[in-house]
């Protein structure tokens, strides 16, 4: 159930709607946007009726949200969500760059592309310390080190850093030394992890798992919410189809798809999402052609030489005009929606 306040409600009717739900024992959740405040509710439907909310002064109406993730949903907060992260805005007025290897490999390495990429006008380092990887054999990362890496990048170049958390055990250790805790496609529906991360203050980059669909997606955006932790950012990799020209298909679909049904900002993946690097260019434009926030995407200065996901990793030079071009197109988009909303 939404609770819609009206337009110039005082925070004294606001707070004496929160009490009485909250004196009932329901849970309350406040959502104060630029235009309206609602109160969302999750489930007790009945109980809410009963109490008469709609009457109270303040109250405009009483509506239940259909879907079954809510605090998620438009209708709880119908502003698009964003996200500040040391000074940069996601979802904001510019696109969030994001870009860095799949693994963190050397120290000096990180930084020097961190120095790069930020040159190229990228908001973020990405780079995973732990590694969910096909095979047991393969390099699972480097751990902790890894993380003092990221962290040295970012005292560097000021840039955000964005890792990998895999398991629930981990949480805290990797928090403390990231900006933004990555959920992985494999970890979409480890509900003991994503409760985790939502007890922390990190940000949380969720990208869709290969086989899920757009409500279970939105689902698990549902329990980090729901723990506490507002600031979601999802993130569309692709998912597994028939094809095997390329390692997934970015499910552009998914992108007004989701910003129709969710207020969470939304980045698109091109590098998972297609799997070869001379598509991946293409693929950022496209992606923020669909109306994506922005984009994370694999490089390193040698690909050929990445420890990890290498064929789908580009190089500094390609990243620079990558970036260039989703901020054109970011920018064309804007421009565009902007005229929708005056006519
Ligand atoms: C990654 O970002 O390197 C990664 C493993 O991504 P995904 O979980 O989307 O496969
Ligand atoms: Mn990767």
């Amino acid at each position: 159930m939404i609770i819609v306040m009206k337009e110039g409600a005082s925070k004294s009717e606001i707070e004496r709607v929160m009490q009485l739900l909250q004196s009932k024992g329901l849970g309350a959740h406040l959502s104060e946007g630029a235009e309206m405040t609602v109160i969302g509710v999750i489930g007790q439907k009945e109980k809410v009726r009963e109490l008469g909310v709609e009457g109270l002064p303040g109250v405009e109406k009483v509506v239940s949200v259909s879907y079954p993730f809510k605090l998620a949903s438009r209708p709880f907060h119908p502003d698009n969500t964003t996200i500040e992260i040391l000074g940069h805005v996601v979802g904001g007025d510019e696109p969030t760059i994001i870009a860095g290897p799949c693994s963190v490999e050397s120290k000096e390495g990180l930084i020097e592309i961190a120095q790069e990429i930020k040159a190229s006008g990228a908001h973020m380092l990405r780079g995973g310390a732990f590694k969910p990887r096909s095979s047991p054999y393969s390099f699972q990362g480097l751990g902790e080190e890894g993380l003092k890496y990221l962290a040295a990048a970012r005292e560097a170049t000021g840039l955000a850093v964005v890792s990998e958390v895999m398991e629930p055990g981990l949480v805290d250790l990797v928090a403390d030394y990231v900006d933004v805790l990555q959920i992985g496609a494999r970890n979409m529906q480890n509900y003991a992890l994503l409760k985790a991360v939502g007890k922390t203050d990190r940000p949380v980059l969720l990208k869709r798992g290969f086989s899920n669909t757009i409500e279970e997606w939105l689902m698990s955006a549902e329990y980090i919410l729901s723990e506490g932790n507002p600031n979601v950012i999802l993130c569309e990799r692709g998912i597994r189809t028939f094809e095997t020209y390329t390692r997934n298909t970015l499910d552009l679909n998914a992108i007004p798809v989701v910003q129709h049904l969710s207020h969470l900002p939304v980045l698109v993946d091109p590098s998972h999402g297609i799997g070869h690097s001379r598509y991946v260019t293409a693929m950022a434009r496209a992606g923020v052609a669909a109306g994506a926030a922005g984009v994370i995407v694999e490089v390193h200065k040698k690909p050929e030489e990445a420890w990890s996901d290498g064929n789908q990793t580009i190089t500094l030079e390609e990243f620079d005009r990558l970036a260039k071009q989703v901020r054109d197109t970011h920018r064309l988009v804007r421009e565009y929606q902007l005229e929708a909303s005056r006519s």
